[in-house]
């Protein structure tokens, strides 16, 4: 007997050719595949007889068979099956290429349904490569709303629709987890036929109900987090760190430039926040380059003062690496230690016997502590952890924000929480979607920035640009060089770390240092050459995406991205962020591998916005908030049938998981829901 976790290679006809593909897009069971939602339907619902057809319109037609046979076509060597259809009163030709089985499945006297789009074929009318089924009793895949899903690895359409349809009855199976008092109060149906309306819906309003209770599902699964974090913070204590007025002035003073004014105001609604008995919960938002690290820094100085520990925890070992050594060079005069954490190296900043230095001696005698996920792996647990930053919170989950929480060493306080990033979210949506966070906004840049000087550039002119970033290395700059991959791939056109490396090395700069960079190399490696970066030892570095987030080099003012179609603009847009960042005036050159007009005109906005969420939102019109944000944000909540920007129902859901937490805080009355979420924050929040 089957069951929901039944592998697919057990369904009738799934060979374990097709269960290799289907585990490809994710599809491992029989519940995967049910919730292998369809995308779009094709709206086949009426069948057309064949002499009211037009032609470049889509249509379904049902007939018998006159005619059918298959042979090879003499000039393109191409196998051709032609079929001639007839309903009551008129006759329609259908044609197909290379699928010779066609005519062994078909045959004279078949009643079968066609449906695609109708052409004219010098005066007559004929179906290219219609999608065909014999008639018979159940017609999945001609009749009605034919659902079309996305593919992937040489899977067809109708092979899922098939396999869908077997599966369906299974759907009962799916436990409803969503408390029934608002399934009624919201007017959603069911969950199991939520899931088959989704596949095989009768009529269009079909499908509006079950997508509305799919992605109620959705954001009602974020909002009830959210709900509960704010409800445990509300009831929660923390330590107050009171605001050393002198030191700060002092510190700010010795600075080598002044505070933007958002950056004033963000520093005080911390500080304010970091003032009180209860948590902080607190986002902080700025575009890449506005200068969020000061801001951190700040704060953390407060808490040292008050003689409490603070954690930053950053997402990479370059970035912990960099803003150790800031945080260090920042804070000199203010006799604070800072400790370092990372899976390969432990470091701090005064004097002491190195083998000491371990994570114990760290965690028990540092002020200020940076690290990395190691922070969270390892058996740490600090003496009064009482605030905890942490950079690119897009790149952490909650659970992991959680065990930091965790080994404060103080039971009876919850530290102080301030999450900072630079994904352009705007506020009515990270309001809505981050509801147990307080938001700030740094929302202007240093006044000494210029602008970045942004270029697509054509093959055509790569020599060019390859001049112009020998100019500016005379000058004393710096440059980088990003290419999607590491290795060489069949993958064709797209450029490899390796191989620019190779070129750029040996070709087109021998006489210049050129170094890479990537994720596979080991961490040491990587220290030794962000270091000699930093001290501009090498001239061009040749990277991945690991130098994505975080990493400042305000010498290095050129930014050359290959394939640069291949990232999102708000990707693209963090890479820019890595120059402009000294006096220096900086440029960045995106050379695309598609000369597609879509891809041109995607990257020639680069050249026009310098802000993040201007790109954000312009991305979001060429591809979806999915791609836009879910490959930018790892912990971000994974929408697959709602709509971030559905705000309506996004409010609905809010309402209803404050008021369920209010009523039953632990859930301890819905059992089914409280697995629910389980399962959920495995799924969303692995790295
Ligand atoms: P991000 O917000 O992307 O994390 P950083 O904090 O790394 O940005 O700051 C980027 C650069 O700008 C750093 O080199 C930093 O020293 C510098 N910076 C920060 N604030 C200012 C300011 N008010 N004026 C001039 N430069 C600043
Ligand atoms: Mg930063």
């Amino acid at each position: 007997m089957s069951n929901l976790n039944t592998d697919i290679v057990k369904i009738n006809r799934v060979g374990v050719a097709t269960a290799k593909k289907l585990k490809k897009v994710g599809v491992n069971s029989i519940y995967d595949l049910l919730l292998y939602f369809p995308h779009r339907y094709e709206d086949y619902s009426e069948s057309t007889s064949i002499k009211n057809l037009k032609p470049q319109t889509s249509a379904n037609v049902v007939g018998v068979i006159d005619m059918i046979e298959g042979h090879k076509s003499p000039r393109r060597r191409m196998h051709i099956t032609e079929a001639l259809i007839s309903d009551h009163d008129d006759q329609i030709k259908a044609i197909w290429f290379n699928q010779p089985y066609i005519s062994r499945v078909l045959k004279v006297g078949d009643t079968v349904s066609l449906s695609g789009k109708i052409e004219d074929d010098y005066g007559a009318l004929q179906m290219k490569s219609p999608v065909y089924e014999k008639v018979s009793t159940k017609n999945v895949h001609t009749q009605g709303l034919v659902p079309a899903y996305h593919l992937t690895s040489n899977l067809t359409q109708k092979q899922v629709r098939y396999l869908v349809a077997q599966v369906l009855k299974y759907a009962d199976e799916i436990t409803d987890w969503l408390p029934k008092e608002i399934i009624k109060s919201q007017n959603l149906i069911s969950l199991p036929q939520a899931i088959r309306q989704i596949h095989f819906p009768q009529q269009t309003t079909d499908i509006e109900t079950a997508k509305k209770r799919l992605a109620f599902d959705e954001l009602f699964l974020i909002q009830i987090q959210a709900a509960a974090i704010k409800n445990e913070n509300l009831k929660a204590k923390a330590e107050i760190i009171s605001f050393k007025e002198k030191e700060t002035q002092d510190f700010v003073n010795s600075l080598s430039f002044k505070l933007t004014d958002a950056q004033k105001k963000t520093s005080w609604e911390i500080i304010k926040d970091l003032g009180k008995n209860t948590p902080m919960s607190r986002l902080l938002q700025g575009d890449v380059g506005s200068g969020k690290t000061i801001v951190a820094c700040l704060a953390l100085l407060n808490t040292a003062l008050n003689q409490k520990q603070g954690v930053f925890m950053v997402p990479t070992e370059i970035l912990a690496e960099q803003h150790f050594i800031s945080l260090s060079k920042l804070l000199i005069n203010f006799n604070i230690k800072i400790g370092l954490i990372t899976g390969s190296s432990k470091k701090i900043n005064f004097a002491t016997d190195e083998k000491k230095i371990k994570p114990e001696f760290i965690t028990q005698n540092a002020d200020i502590i940076i690290g990395t996920h190691a922070l969270i792996q390892e058996k740490i647990n600090f003496k009064n952890l009482e605030f905890v930053i942490i950079d690119e919170q897009h790149r952490f989950g909650v659970e992991q924000r959680k065990t930091l929480i965790r080994k404060s060493g103080n039971p009876n306080t919850t530290p102080h929480l301030l999450s900072m990033t630079a994904t352009p979210i705007p506020r009515s949506l990270a309001l809505s979607l981050f509801g147990d966070l307080d938001i700030s906004i740094i929302n202007e840049m240093p006044k000494s920035r210029k602008p970045i000087i942004t270029r697509v550039v054509s093959e055509f002119d790569r020599p060019k640009a390859y001049d112009f970033i020998r100019a500016q290395i005379k000058q004393g700059r710096q440059a980088f060089v990003i290419c999607p991959l590491i290795d060489i791939s069949d993958m064709l056109g797209v450029k490899s770390v390796k191989e620019e490396f190779e070129k750029l090395n040996k070709i087109i700069f021998p006489d210049l240092k050129i170094a890479m960079l990537h994720g596979k190399l080991k961490s040491a490696e990587k220290e030794t050459i962000m270091a000699d970066f930093v001290k501009n030892e090498i001239n061009i570095l040749v990277s991945t995406s690991v130098i994505e987030v975080g990493v400042d080099i305000p010498n290095a003012s050129i930014m050359m991205i290959e394939g640069a179609d291949r990232f999102g603009l708000a990707q693209l847009h963090q890479f820019r962020g890595r120059v402009g960042r000294g006096e220096h005036q900086s440029y960045c050159f995106l050379l695309g591998s598609s000369n597609s007009e879509n891809t041109t005109s995607r990257l020639e906005a680069m050249t026009k916005y310098n802000d993040g969420l201007t790109l954000a939102k312009i991305d979001l019109k060429h591809r979806g908030p999915g791609e836009v944000y879910g490959k930018m944000q790892k912990g971000f909540p994974e929408l697959h049938v709602a709509s971030m920007f559905d705000f309506e129902l996004t409010k609905q859901a809010k309402s209803e998981a404050e008021n369920l937490i209010l009523k039953d805080p632990e859930l301890n009355s819905y059992p089914d829901l409280k697995i629910k979420l389980g399962e959920w924050n495995r799924n969303i929040h692995l790295e």
